[in-house]
């Protein structure tokens, strides 16, 4: 089933001679459970189109469709709430509050809601991603790489359908970062996900579903990687050690809260 979808669209910003065509016509349809690797160079398109699929901002021109609604229709108040609900954001700065530790962390947007958060699926989220040990740490007392597994953990507290993350594993090293991209495949299949991520990185795009690669605000090539990831993923290549033997069937995505 299509999840994402975008029509036309395009997002200028200036005017005259200013003028910049960050997005210029981007068809892209993506289906629930893609794990799509976003990739261009630098200046090419990548974040704008990241905002857009997420809501942050509003394009000049043309639409975007999740889960069948036209969010570009929405207004400010609802957008807010359809993407509290629906999207996780995952950030290449992991952005975690220093005073709290590491669970207080992972709720913390829950809480701003004023929602109960799932204490049982919270653990598991946690437990799946290596960090529920260290729940009781503070942000400065763990690395990067498990920094970046708790902000993880956080886009996923409130189970949402669509994961957004920009250049996630941008500070992180290669160790690090195939590991972070291996969590997010596993619990994107756990939680019946759909990625999108920005990478620099061509070796991690690879090792994702599909890699749409934009230049100048336009898609440029559009690849589905579906049976090499899977069979990287079987090798145990995709996943660190110790994950995958856990990871077994029983998706508990949004069909069975
Ligand atoms: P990428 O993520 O691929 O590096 P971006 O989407 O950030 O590219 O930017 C695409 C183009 O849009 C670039 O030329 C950038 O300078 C421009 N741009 C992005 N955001 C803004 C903004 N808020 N104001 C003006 N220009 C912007």
């Amino acid at each position: 089933m299509e999840i994402l979808k975008t029509v036309g669209l395009k997002k200028y910003y200036g005017s005259g001679t200013s003028l910049v065509k960050a997005l210029d016509g981007v068809d892209l349809s993506i289906e629930e459970g893609e794990f799509a690797a976003v990739v261009g160079s630098s200046g090419s398109g990548k974040s704008t189109l990241l905002h857009m699929l997420g809501g942050l901002d509003d394009p000049t021109e043309g639409k975007v469709i999740v889960d069948g609604k036209d969010i570009s229709a929405l207004k400010d108040t609802e957008l807010t709430i359809f993407r509290r609900r629906n999207i996780g954001f995952i950030f290449q700065n992991y952005n975690l509050v220093p005073v709290l530790n590491v669970y207080e962390n992972v709720v913390l947007p829950l809480e701003l809601d004023g929602e109960k958060p799932d204490q049982k699926f919270v653990r598991e989220v946690m437990e799946i991603l290596g960090v529920y040990e260290r729940r009781a740490s503070m942000p400065n007392q763990l690395s990067g790489g498990q920094q970046q597994r708790v902000a993880i953990a956080r886009a996923l507290a409130s189970k949402p359908a669509i994961v957004l993350a920009d250049e996630p594993t941008g500070n992180l090293d290669s160790r690090n970062s195939k590991e972070v991209v291996g969590l997010l495949k596993v619990t994107g299949e756990q939680f019946g996900q759909t990625i999108v991520m920005i990478t620099h990185n061509e070796a991690l795009a690879q090792l994702c579903s599909r890699v749409i690669r934009i230049e100048d605000g336009r898609i440029w090539k559009d690849k589905t990687n579906a049976e090499k990831s899977v069979r990287r993923m079987a090798a145990g290549t995709l996943a660190p050690t110790g994950i995958l033997p856990e990871m077994q069937p029983g998706r508990q995505g949004r069909g069975q809260e």
